[in-house]
C-alpha cells in the first residue's frame, strides 16, 4: 500500500515539473530504483502500475530478476565491472553507466554474441568528482564517438549524479550542465547517436531535473522507502 501511495504523489510531482517547465509529462519516464529491496516490493510497485525498475547490483539483480512474477523492464543504473557484463545481456534493456571504453567493449562483445543492440547512456562526471565514475566533459564528444562505433551499442543519451546536496536546488546547475552537454554531442552528428535521453534526478532532487530535461528519473528513496543495507 505505502508503495502505490508513494508512487502516485512521485507521478504527480513528475507531471507538475514538467508542466511548469512547459514540458509534456509523457516525455518523463520514472525508473524505480529496487537496490536492496525484495522481489515483493518490485512486485507490489508493478501491481501499482510501475513497469521500469533500475538496479545496480549485478548479483542482486539477476537472483531478483528470477524471481519477479510480474512483467517488468530492467535497467542497469549503477557502476559496472566488464566481467559481469554477460550476466545482463538480454536481461536489461538499458545501461545507464557507461563510463569507459572497455566496458563499451565488452557489452558489444556480450550483446553480439544475441545478435543484439544495447540501448547504453554515457555516464559523465559534471564536477570531477573522484568517487565518482563518468568521463569528464572534455573528453566526452571523442568517448561517444568510440562507443558509438561499436555495433551492437546504441547510444540513446547521457547520464549524471551530482555530488550529493541536501538542498535539490544546488543540484539544478549540474542537470542543466549534462543538457548542454547532451545538446554539443548532438550537434556533432555521430552516425548512430541520438541523445534522446538525459537520466538525471534521484529521490531528493527529480523535479529539478525533469524541469532541466530529464527524460529518465530514478528514484528508490522517495518509492521503497529507505535502504537499510548499502
Ligand atoms: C541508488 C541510486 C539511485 C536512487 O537513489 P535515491 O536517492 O534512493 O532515490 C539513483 N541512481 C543511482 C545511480 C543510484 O545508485
Amino acid at each position: 500500500m505505502a508503495i502505490a501511495g508513494n508512487l502516485a504523489i512521485i507521478r504527480g510531482k513528475i507531471a507538475a515539473a514538467a508542466r511548469r517547465a512547459g514540458r509534456d509529462p509523457a516525455e518523463v519516464r520514472l525508473v524505480a530504483v529496487s537496490k536492496t529491496k525484495p522481489a515483493a516490493a518490485v512486485e507490489e510497485a508493478a501491481r501499482a502500475g510501475q513497469r521500469l525498475f533500475g538496479e545496480n547490483y549485478v548479483q542482486e539483480f539477476t537472483a531478483k530478476a528470477r524471481e519477479v512474477r510480474e512483467e517488468v523492464e530492467w535497467h542497469f543504473i549503477g557502476h559496472l565491472q566488464s566481467n559481469k557484463v554477460k550476466y545482463l545481456a538480454g536481461l536489461v534493456t538499458m545501461i545507464h553507466s557507461v563510463d569507459r571504453l572497455s566496458l563499451a567493449e565488452e557489452i558489444d562483445r556480450q550483446w553480439g554474441r544475441l545478435g543484439a543492440v544495447c540501448d547504453v547512456l554515457v555516464q559523465v562526471n559534471i564536477a570531477g568528482e573522484a568517487t565518482k565514475s563518468g568521463t569528464s566533459a572534455d573528453a566526452l564528444v571523442e568517448f561517444v564517438r568510440s562507443v558509438a562505433a561499436r555495433p551492437h551499442l546504441r547510444v540513446r543519451g547521457l547520464m549524471t549524479m551530482p555530488p550529493f546536496f541536501d538542498d535539490p536546488e544546488a543540484a539544478r546547475p549540474y542537470f542543466r550542465e549534462l543538457k548542454r552537454l547532451a545538446g554539443i554531442v548532438a550537434a556533432g552528428n555521430i552516425p548512430g547517436v541520438t541523445m534522446a535521453e538525459l537520466s538525471m534526478g534521484m529521490s531528493g532532487d527529480f523535479e529539478a531535473a525533469v524541469e532541466e530535461g530529464a527524460t529518465l528519473v530514478r528514484v528508490g528513496t522517495a518509492l521503497f522507502g529507505e535502504r537499510e543495507y548499502r
